[in-house]
């Protein structure tokens, strides 16, 4: 649950011009929620950036329906999910998976790259199962010991715990580098073990946004680019859901009603910082 846009609910009634839907469809959704559906970022699916300033989640509005008991949605915005995956694994993979499959699959990534998660999260916990059934070697970073295990179950094949350490260790460089914690790290740290021409995701969203200071020149040396991954195609979502369920991708997640209790525990328990790893509110009727 990231406060409620990773939604997934059943199709209950559609409008004279719907094609691709039925009633009785279960689909999900995410904070893309329209488009112009002219200028070029929305002929290319990149509905996010649209020139013409649509109304898009982090943007302009919050209200993404997924706290009530019903939403209405453009048929565009709505994604089937596959009948293989349970609604409470579909549900955190509408955000939180198709940000890390953006950065995994629309950048040059390749079967046999090695890969690098900093934060086992939500997105991190996705994206060491995602990058491992793609065929990457993936090494998770964590500042303790604490996750090792899971992290290994969740597919990576190395781990490093970070917290108080001037020099990381690792069996390979590292060719593509995503960073999902919720506060910046100190990219210094990881130049070392950086591939030249490395790649590096920032996905981190720190309260505030705070500027973040870059070591410019010894990338610059290294070739590296940083690339701000954020949100892909919205073909891509449904590649994303499929892959995920033949591969047998899926979130970790902790269960809680859609009542106002059922709210302010999840809340709570995710500002305690406990949340393992995604929040989600099931109604009464799923
Ligand atoms: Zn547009």
């Amino acid at each position: 649950m990231s406060l409620g846009h990773e939604c997934v609910g059943i199709v209950a009634a559609i409008g004279p011009d719907v094609r691709t839907l039925k009633i009785g469809d279960r689909v999900g959704w995410g904070y893309v929620r329209n488009g112009c559906e002219h200028c070029s970022q929305c002929l290319a699916g990149y509905n996010f950036y649209c020139l013409n300033g649509s109304d898009q989640y982090f943007k302009t509005s919050f209200d993404q329906g997924s706290f009530g008991t019903a939403a209405v949605w453009d048929e565009g915005y709505v994604f089937k999910i596959p009948d293989a995956m349970a609604s409470e694994d579909a549900a955190p993979l509408m955000c939180g998976g198709w940000t890390v499959w953006n950065a995994l699959t629309r950048y040059g990534l390749k079967s046999g790259d090695s890969v690098g998660v900093i934060g086992i999260g939500g997105l991190g916990h996705l994206a060491i199962q995602f990058a491992a059934k793609m065929g990457c070697e993936v090494t998770a970073f964590s500042s303790t010991e604490a996750k090792r295990e899971e992290a290994t179950r969740l597919g990576a094949h190395h781990f490093v715990a970070t917290a108080g350490v001037t020099e990381l260790v690792v069996p390979r460089t590292i060719d593509h580098l995503l960073i999902e914690t919720n506060v910046h790290p100190d990219l210094s740290l990881y130049l070392p073990i950086l591939s030249p021409r490395a790649s590096i995701y920032p996905q981190q969203i720190p309260l505030g946004f705070p500027n973040w200071e870059i070591p410019f020149f010894p990338l610059l040396l290294k070739g590296a680019s940083i690339i701000f991954a954020t949100t892909g195609p919205r073909d891509q979502i449904s590649k994303m859901l499929g892959f995920a369920a033949l591969h047998g991708v899926k979130p970790v997640v902790e269960k809680f009603p859609l009542t106002k209790e059922g709210i302010d525990a999840s809340i709570k328990k995710l500002e305690d910082g406990k949340m393992r790893y995604r929040g989600v509110l099931v109604a009464e009727d799923a």
